[in-house]
């Protein structure tokens, strides 16, 4: 229930109406009562998470699917809320637009879940054709899921978007999403709890969310960090979710060649720009394969580099064959992902950004280096506010 706090009721006085609806310790709550958004647009908020409530009042055939190369937010959400859903008698299936590391093939469910592909495909079609409710998670613009965006935009399902990102695509019939959510796990985990069915989630439900809020935490260390992360993984390991071991699968089961590959990095290809303070690394498809390098093998390399004291932004330039793919790291205010969604046709959050070239290695490590000139001035103001 609401508490009484004086900032609360001085905003009343102001002439906005009371929020005293929600019984449940809610997501919905906790955002009229932080934004003290009028009653009108909370009624829209209720009216909406009704027609979802409705929706899933009967048995449906519920597809679930998340953004390209899932990392643990992404499947963590995915299998979380399935496994939720199928405690509640729905019919799910997970479906993912790509493959993803198998350091997240532990959490339970994982085996059931189908990976486009070419062969794939008509399947998956299929699947999404049919459907009578189809969960997006952990991204909000369609062409995040490949192929599978046109499908789902053209699918009939009651279509729902729970996300964390920036400028979500308006293709939902149901919304949750919250930029200040450190991930997507948090307010799926929220969402059950609106629900009224907490009791649902299980040791595994709660190790699939709490791998998800680990990982876009950075290990509960960066800003995104807030009183409510903890207060939500608190409440997971007290359901029985063993953190220590989500942690060790997670982190620290590497094989002898990605940890070769990250030393041959480390030693051979960290470059410093140090007027800009920025680190980079620029890695070659043959040095891939010399490493055997699989799908997550290079996740959190560039996160050595904004380790380094001094440097503002870190950059992985990784040409995959195909294109350069590019994964930005900034620290405090710096916008990494203006940075990509600018001039790397990508996006993402303010200190966690990717994108994509189709220019050689060569051309995107150039154009980048051109691009920082302009934010200079910025990159040196957030190295003083370290201070
Ligand atoms: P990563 O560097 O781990 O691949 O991506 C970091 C974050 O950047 C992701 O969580 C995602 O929000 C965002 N991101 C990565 N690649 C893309 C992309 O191609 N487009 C958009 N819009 N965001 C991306
Ligand atoms: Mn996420």
């Amino acid at each position: 229930m609401l508490s009484p706090d004086s900032e609360y009721f001085t905003k009343l006085n102001d002439g906005l109406k009371p929020v005293k609806i929600v019984v449940f310790e809610s997501y919905s709550y906790q955002l009229c009562r932080l934004t003290f958004i009028p009653l009108e647009w909370y009624l829209l908020l209720m009216r909406e998470i009704e027609s979802l409530i409705n929706q899933l009042k009967k048995p449906n055939r519920i597809v679930v699917t998340t953004h390209h190369k899932p990392d643990a937010d992404a499947l963590g959400s995915s299998l979380g809320i399935a496994n939720y859903l199928i405690k509640k008698g729905h019919s799910v299936q997970v479906i993912t637009p790509s493959d993803y590391p198998e350091f997240l093939f532990w959490m339970k469910g994982n085996e059931n879940v189908l990976v486009y592909s070419e062969e794939s495909a008509a399947q998956v079609q299929a699947f999404v054709e049919h459907a009578e409710v189809i969960i997006t998670l952990d991204f909000s613009v369609l062409h995040r899921i490949n192929e599978m965006g046109e499908m789902v935009r053209n699918a009939k399902a009651f279509k729902v978007n729970i996300d964390h990102h920036l400028d979500p695509e308006d293709f939902a019939d149901y919304r949750l999403w919250n930029t200040k959510a450190a991930s997507t796990c948090e307010l799926c985990y929220q969402l059950i709890v609106e629900f009224g069915d907490k009791h649902l989630i299980d040791k595994d439900i709660a190790e699939c969310l709490y791998a998800g809020i680990m990982t876009d935490t950075g290990g509960f260390r960066h800003q995104n960090t807030t009183k409510n992360v903890h207060e939500v993984v608190a409440q997971l390991i007290d359901i029985g979710a063993d953190n220590a071991k989500v942690a060790k699968n997670i982190y620290d089961r590497n094989s002898l060649n990605r940890l070769r590959f990250i030393g041959f990095a480390l030693s051979e290809k960290l470059e410093i720009l140090p007027e800009y303070h920025t680190a980079y690394f620029a890695i070659t498809n043959d040095e891939l394969n010399r490493f055997e390098s699989k799908t997550g093998d290079t996740e959190g390399l560039v996160n050595y580099a904004l380790s380094l004291d001094g440097i503002v932004l870190a950059v992985l330039f990784k040409d995959a064959g195909d294109g350069v793919k590019i994964s930005f790291r900034s620290i405090g205010a710096f916008p990494a992902n203006e940075i990509a969604s600018t001039y790397f046709n990508g996006g993402g959050h303010r200190n966690a950004a990717g994108g994509k070239t189709e220019w050689t290695l060569e051309e995107t490590v150039e154009k980048f280096k051109t691009v920082i000139k302009d934010y200079r001035p910025l990159l040196e103001k957030e190295l003083l506010n370290l201070n």
